[in-house]
């Protein structure tokens, strides 16, 4: 078994569903693409998507030497959905924070890989939001649909996504050709028009507008975001490819027991905070949800 194969192994054997491996290299063509989209103004608040261009855009900057670039799979499909009146969270955040947990397995990996070969590497999950995607694709674990998101050919789109960069030289996989073929599901079924043919304009998507954006979210996007709380997966369900998604079986994605049961009229800063405590619903803040759950609520009244 070479080495490549045996770190794909044990890749699996740690909980990962998928693991490739790219060339770590200059990515010039997503260079271009990442400066079109901040040049439009499609990252909205997010400034910190600005910081750090060349390193984002070639890993060998991230870790100095590098020859190659680890990329693994987490599906986080969930077995149990929410009710479909109750207040929607997307799916990836149903459990703990997926960083942590991607974090932790990618550890072990890198403790694994030291025990064989001597390398400098690091560990990485959302630390390049835009990019993943791309070295995920290069490293052959699929495509990136018109959604922009990472399609992996059996596991679909609902996927996290984590890299290890090392100096290690290995065995590179064969990037995957796109095949959404003549399919637009994905962009027919955003609620606020955000999404165009492999770009998002986070100004308009309701994952940054139940997420990352500070403001009051203006009445054009209240009116068409439904009972969605924190994220967004209409672009996700609309996919073909994520028609046969399997549950995921990764014990920390699961929810706390209470969460598909929970009566939301009653939601206080305890229930947050005994919920979502480690959850990705932390960075929104309870201020913020609780904001976000009055005004679906309301509507429900209203109806
Ligand atoms: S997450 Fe929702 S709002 Fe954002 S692009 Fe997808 S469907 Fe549109
Ligand atoms: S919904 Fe269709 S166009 Fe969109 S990502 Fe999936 S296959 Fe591609």
């Amino acid at each position: 078994m070479s080495l490549s194969d045996e770190i794909k192994a044990k890749a699996l054997q740690l909980g990962f569903d998928a693991c490739g491996i790219a060339k770590a290299e200059l990515l010039a063509d997503d260079a271009r693409t990442l400066q079109t989209w901040l040049n439009k103004g499609y990252h909205a608040n997010m400034s910190y998507l600005e910081n750090h261009f060349d390193k984002r855009t070639n890993p060998q900057l991230l870790v100095h030497g590098a020859q190659s670039v680890i990329v693994v799979l987490l599906n986080y499909f969930p077995a149990q959905l929410q009710p479909e009146s109750a207040p929607k969270i997307a799916k990836y955040a149903y459990g703990k924070d997926y960083h942590f947990i991607i974090k932790d397995k990618l550890k072990q990996l890198q403790a694994f890989i030291d025990e064989q070969a001597q390398n400098e590497n690091m560990v990485f999950c959302d630390s390049a939001p835009v990019l993943e995607r791309r070295l995920a694709q290069r490293a052959g674990l699929g495509w990136i649909g018109k959604s922009g998101l990472l399609i992996h050919p059996t596991l679909g789109s609902y996927c996290l996504i984590g890299e290890l960069i090392t100096t290690l030289p290995l065995d590179y996989d064969t990037p995957q050709k796109e095949r959404c073929g003549t399919c637009t599901a994905c962009i027919k079924a955003c609620p606020t028009e955000a999404l165009s043919a492999y770009e998002v304009n986070a100004n308009r998507c309701i994952s940054y507008l139940t997420i990352e954006h500070r403001d009051t979210i203006s009445d054009e996007f209240t009116s068409r975001m439904g009972n969605r709380l924190f994220g967004c997966d209409a672009c996700l369900d609309a996919c073909p490819w994520n028609k046969k998604a399997k549950a995921h079986h990764t014990a920390e994605l699961q929810p706390h027991e209470q969460l598909l049961t929970l009566d939301w009229a009653h939601f206080s800063r305890s229930t947050f905070k005994q919920l979502f405590k480690h959850s990705a619903l932390e960075r929104a803040g309870y201020q913020k949800i609780k904001k976000r759950l009055d005004v679906i609520l309301q509507k429900d009244i209203n109806k």
